[in-house]
């Protein structure tokens, strides 16, 4: 049985939805739930909603409690990695023979390890993703899917969406509007940045989101841009290339153009752009050992006996806490370990999924197709073979422009934001920063919002 937040004579009743679809769009509209249209994704001139659920999707309240309250550990566990060398060498050290992103990452993490550190004050600005899994022998348990240290997006939008799923509970439906919980990870979000902002110490210092050459998601970041700006601290927007024509540091390692970063950016147009930020005195965020922390590879050596013990030698609680959200994860080192992953993977192949070292939704590999990558191809260490979620279905209908509105069986993925600053080893700032529920049709497998698949959603608490 799929579970809704709205009875089945309402979810069948089209001229009801027909209804709820029109003002559910305005009110969108209305609250600045934007995104640019494909057509014009350099201008604002034009925009519509970005896509969203009809209705809100129910989470059970004690998970979501377990996801927010499990977050400033993973905040603490994301920092630990980064500063550790030794471990991200050897978790990372198949992937970077192979694939050449992680590697060229990695080789600049090398290249600022050999120099002094300019800069002590480290932010960290994460989402931690969940699916809740659902066997038939128990109750459904979180799962994270993965943690994202880069551009972990939709914390500036999932402030207004709890206002457009209230506005439905207004016409008596049974979504009641303070089940639709507040949420506000712009805020949150932004708070961090401006502590890091202010313990940088310089009333001339700004705040640069380094953006990608195509922009259709600007409303979310200008959420939190205006965040700053209320707090009279200055913004800025640069692309790589602005800053690989403009930019350059000083004899301190200043780095003009920039003096705060934000990497809102996947694509790294310009490694030569990264290694001076990196070396620069500008408070990173992320830095490139946070983002060696969330890669994929370092999920699942996190999951192996005893490695979480290494971060937290003293402390079973946090231990069993993170633990507890692990999915089966699993190798694909050469030797026995990694062959025993291939064996396992090719007998029972619709039981995983095997994930790349990429970000941004559409690359994992489902099915058949996993057989076929690792029968084919030598270079299996540039992946991770993690066990598939199985998260219970729901019904929705899902409001993208220019797409008919149906009714569609709907799977859910739970984010919780996290915001982390350390200052040479004091940590000043530890918090969960918010939520975030997305929601795609469950005959897409894999994709996020960005490629068109998921779209914005509230939690329901249930
Ligand atoms: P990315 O960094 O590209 O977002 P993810 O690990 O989040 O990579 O995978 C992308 C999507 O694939 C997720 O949003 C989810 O829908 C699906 N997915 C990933 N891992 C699993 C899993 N273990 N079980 C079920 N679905 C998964
Ligand atoms: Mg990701
Ligand atoms: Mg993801």
């Amino acid at each position: 049985m799929a579970a809704e937040a709205v009875p089945e004579e309402v979810l069948l009743n089209n001229d009801l939805i027909k209804e709820l679809v029109e003002v559910a769009k305005d009110t969108a509209l209305l609250h600045g739930l934007l995104l640019r249209t494909k057509e014009s994704p350099y201008s604002s001139e034009v925009v519509s909603y970005i896509p969203f659920t009809l209705f809100p999707t129910p989470v059970p309240r004690d998970l979501f409690q377990q996801a927010l309250q499990v977050q400033t550990l993973f905040n603490q566990l994301v920092d630990k990695i980064s500063r550790d060398s030794c471990f991200l060498e050897e978790a990372l050290a198949g992937p970077i023979k192979v694939d050449m992103f992680t590697a060229r990452l990695f080789q600049i993490y090398r290249t600022v390890q050999q120099e002094a550190c300019a800069q002590s004050i480290a932010l960290c600005l994460n989402r931690s993703d969940y699916m809740l899994d659902l066997r038939p022998d128990r109750n459904a348990t979180l799962k994270q899917i993965e943690i994202n240290t880069i551009a972990a997006s939709f914390g500036g939008l999932a402030s207004r969406t709890p206002d457009v799923h209230r506005c439905e509970g207004a016409l008596k439906l049974s979504v009641h509007s303070k089940r639709v919980l507040d949420n506000n990870p712009a805020a949150g979000l932004a708070s961090a940045l401006a502590k890091a902002w202010e313990l940088y110490g310089s009333v001339k210092a700004v705040v640069m989101f380094l953006v990608e050459d195509i922009q259709r998601n600007i409303f979310d970041h200008r959420c939190i841009e205006n965040e700053l700006w209320k707090r009279n601290i200055p913004v800025i927007r640069r692309r790589f290339s602005d800053v690989f024509k403009t930019g350059l540091l000083d004899q301190d390692k200043k780095l003009f153009v920039v003096e705060v970063c934000f990497c809102g950016s996947l694509c790294m147009q310009s490694w030569e752009v990264r290694l001076m930020m990196e070396r620069s005195q500008a408070v990173k965020c992320p830095d490139i050992g946070t983002q060696l922390a969330g890669t994929k590879k370092v999920q699942q050596v996190l999951a192996q006996p005893g490695v979480l013990e290494r971060f937290f030698p003293n402390e079973p609680e946090a231990v069993a806490r993170i633990r507890a959200t692990f999915a089966g994860l699993y190798t694909m080192d050469i030797g026995e370990e990694g062959d025993r992953t291939v064996a396992m993977a090719l007998a029972n192949p619709e039981k995983f999924v095997l994930k790349p070292q990429r970000e941004g939704g559409g690359n994992n590999i489902y099915g058949e197709e996993i057989c076929r990558v690792l029968q084919e191809k030598s270079e299996r260490v540039a992946y991770i073979l993690m066990d598939k979620v199985n998260p219970q279905p729901s019904r929705n209908y899902l409001l993208r422009h220019g797409s008919p509105v149906k009714l569609a069986t709907c799977l859910s993925e739970l984010g919780i934001f996290g915001a982390h600053i350390r200052q040479g080893t004091d940590v000043v700032w530890n918090q969960c920063a918010g939520h975030l529920l997305r929601t795609k049709s469950a005959e897409y497998a894999d994709g996020g919002v960005a490629v068109g698949v998921a779209v914005l959603d509230n939690p329901f608490l249930v």
